[in-house]
């Protein structure tokens, strides 16, 4: 089995909500050293052609990748999908019903931002907007730095669009038992998202791990642009207890937004399983 050294499972195009096309991640992926690449796009795979014509062109390995929103215990959870089919028709709609309510939800935020006093957000938004299908809070976050309601995009979340904030809009996302099986029946591992980032009681956070591991999934992401040294530690001792393979993605979003680059990340911990050794007859090869 080839060994990588530098796999970076996780990032975003604008496809979704990063601001570089497939083909420039490619590039400064590979420039940064990558060996093993996957573009995980929020609830959307329109870009995996054109990441993985882009890999080929470069010779670096490529799996396919998507990164799901799911809904579980009144909380958002993201379960990245990784070495599946991405023509895979399961996958295709459910992805799609998953990206079906992202407009509708865009108007109730610009109608809520506008109540304090932000105009034009929807349009604003939009022009960041990649994909008519997935405006998502970080074009809004876009937005309003440009108009100078905020500095930065992290500011925009904290004042405006979490949880207890104007801007904020609850929605249902799939289920983490659909996520899961439309990753696995279309061939590929599911893998749990930069856990970290939940704010679950200990006991959320047991049923999400034990639900995720009998719906079929079988990774976390342990080395993540978004886990501190000891919160990867952690996790780390997490995928050895419950037998998780671990998995490496920077989370790169933009060159101005994103703190951790491409390929820019500390090692996996070498007695883990990689999730891409799960996948590994799925790896379109590099050079
Ligand atoms: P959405 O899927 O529309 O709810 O948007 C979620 C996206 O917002 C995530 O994938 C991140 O890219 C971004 N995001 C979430 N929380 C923050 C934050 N605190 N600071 C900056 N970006 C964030
Ligand atoms: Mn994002
Ligand atoms: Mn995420
Ligand atoms: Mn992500």
């Amino acid at each position: 089995m080839t060994s990588y050294k530098n796999a970076d499972l996780h990032c975003h195009s604008v496809v979704s909500d990063g601001t570089l096309t497939p083909e420039l991640l490619a590039a400064r992926a590979h420039a940064n050293g990558v060996d093993l690449w996957a573009l995980t796009d929020h609830d959307e795979v329109g870009g995996q052609a054109r990441a993985l014509a882009a890999a080929q062109a470069l010779g670096m390995a490529y799996l396919s990748g998507v990164e799901i929103s799911v809904t579980f215990a009144g909380t958002t959870v993201h379960i990245v999908g990784l070495g599946f089919d991405p023509t895979n028709p399961q996958m295709v709609q459910g992805l799609a019903a998953t990206r079906g309510g992202r407009n509708e939800r865009a108007r109730d935020m610009a109608e809520q931002l506008a109540a304090v006093g932000i105009a034009g957000a929807y349009e604003g938004a939009l022009r960041y907007v990649g994909n008519p299908e997935l405006v998502s809070r970080t074009h809004f976050a876009r937005f309003l730095v440009e108009t100078g309601v905020c500095r930065d995009t992290s500011e925009v979340f904290r004042k405006y669009l979490i949880e207890g904030k104007p801007g904020y809009v609850p929605h249902r996302w799939a289920s983490l038992g659909d996520a899961v099986r439309w990753i696995t029946q279309a061939g590929g591992v599911a893998v749990i998202a930069h856990p970290a980032r939940y704010k679950f009681t200990a006991n959320e956070e047991f049923a999400l791990f034990s639900e995720f591991q009998q719906h079929g999934g079988r990774g976390v992401e342990v080395v993540t642009g978004s886990h501190s040294a000891s919160e990867a530690a952690r996790y780390a001792d997490l995928a050895r207890e419950l037998g998780l393979a671990a998995s490496r993605g920077s989370d790169f979003h933009s060159p101005d937004e994103s703190h951790t680059d491409l390929g820019k990340l500390p090692p996996l911990p070498a007695d883990l399983t990689p999730a891409w050794d799960l996948v590994a007859a799925h790896i379109h090869p590099g050079r």
